[in-house]
């Protein structure tokens, strides 16, 4: 078995400032291990900020275009240039406000991967859907519309996020066992496709995580790290999730 890298992402959403980047990035600095990768996805207005810090970095979306008259969209060239190296997908809140389909949500997986930025995709079932039993069939369409697009293979450069959506900023997290059930699910799903991309992909749990759940949650064979929203706006709480994924 693939020994995978745990990551640890802060999802800022509409949040932080310049000085919550200083606190946080120092914060980060004082604590980096080589063991866990730490990626900050900040409002797009501060990304240079966190690179000037040499934290790794990503913006919350990217344009399914290139460039040209898309008023307010974001570029994933231009992040690149700027110094991104990750992006997330298809994040519940961009699905759900936004109206991104699963065909969009592929299109700007394509387009981050084109130019260099590597996709965390973010799928999971709402509270309805998980009741009617529906949590498999919901995670695997929103997987697979990306396979479909750009072929198992192009799992390899990306990461996944499982974010159910009835846990996000509800305080309601996904037990242990629930959410190493769903993760087991994805990886023997894609592993029937590729062995060594069931295998090796990395696999983030992101649902109201905290410093006090973290670790339970990363013990789980399938749960490679987290997706971390609220709790990543705190120095002290991100933090002691960072290290409770060693
Ligand atoms: C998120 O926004 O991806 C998230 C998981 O948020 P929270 O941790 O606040 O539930």
């Amino acid at each position: 078995m693939a020994q995978r890298k745990p990551i640890v992402a802060g999802n800022w959403k509409m949040n932080g400032s310049v000085e919550l980047v200083s606190e946080i990035g120092s914060a980060i600095n004082e604590c980096k291990n080589e063991q866990v990768d730490i990626i900050i996805f900040p409002p797009a207005p501060l990304l240079l900020k966190v690179v000037e810090f040499g934290i790794s970095v990503g913006t919350q979306t990217v344009s399914e275009f290139n460039s040209g008259a898309f008023t307010g969209e974001l570029s994933a060239e231009l992040a690149k240039q700027l110094g991104a190296t990750h992006t997330l997908v298809g994040h519940s809140e961009r699905r759900i406000i936004f109206g991104e389909s699963n065909e969009s949500v592929a299109d700007k997986f394509a387009k981050a991967q084109e130019n260099g930025l590597i996709p965390i995709l973010c799928v999971g079932e709402t509270e309805q859907q998980r009741d009617a039993q529906e949590t498999e069939m919901v995670v695997a369409e929103q997987i697979n519309a990306v396979i479909s697009k750009l072929g198992i293979a192009a799992l390899l450069n990306s990461v996944l996020a499982y974010e159910p959506v009835w846990a996000i900023g509800t305080g309601k997290t996904a037990t242990p066992e629930q959410a190493q059930a769903v993760h087991k699910f994805i990886r023997d799903m894609l592993s029937k496709q590729s062995e060594h991309v069931g295998d090796t992909l990395q696999i983030l749990y992101g649902g109201s995580v905290n410093d006090k759940n973290s670790k339970s949650l990363f013990i789980q064979p399938d749960i490679d790290g987290g997706l971390i929203g609220g709790a990543s706006l705190k120095a002290d709480a991100f933090v002691s999730i960072c290290n409770s994924a060693l």
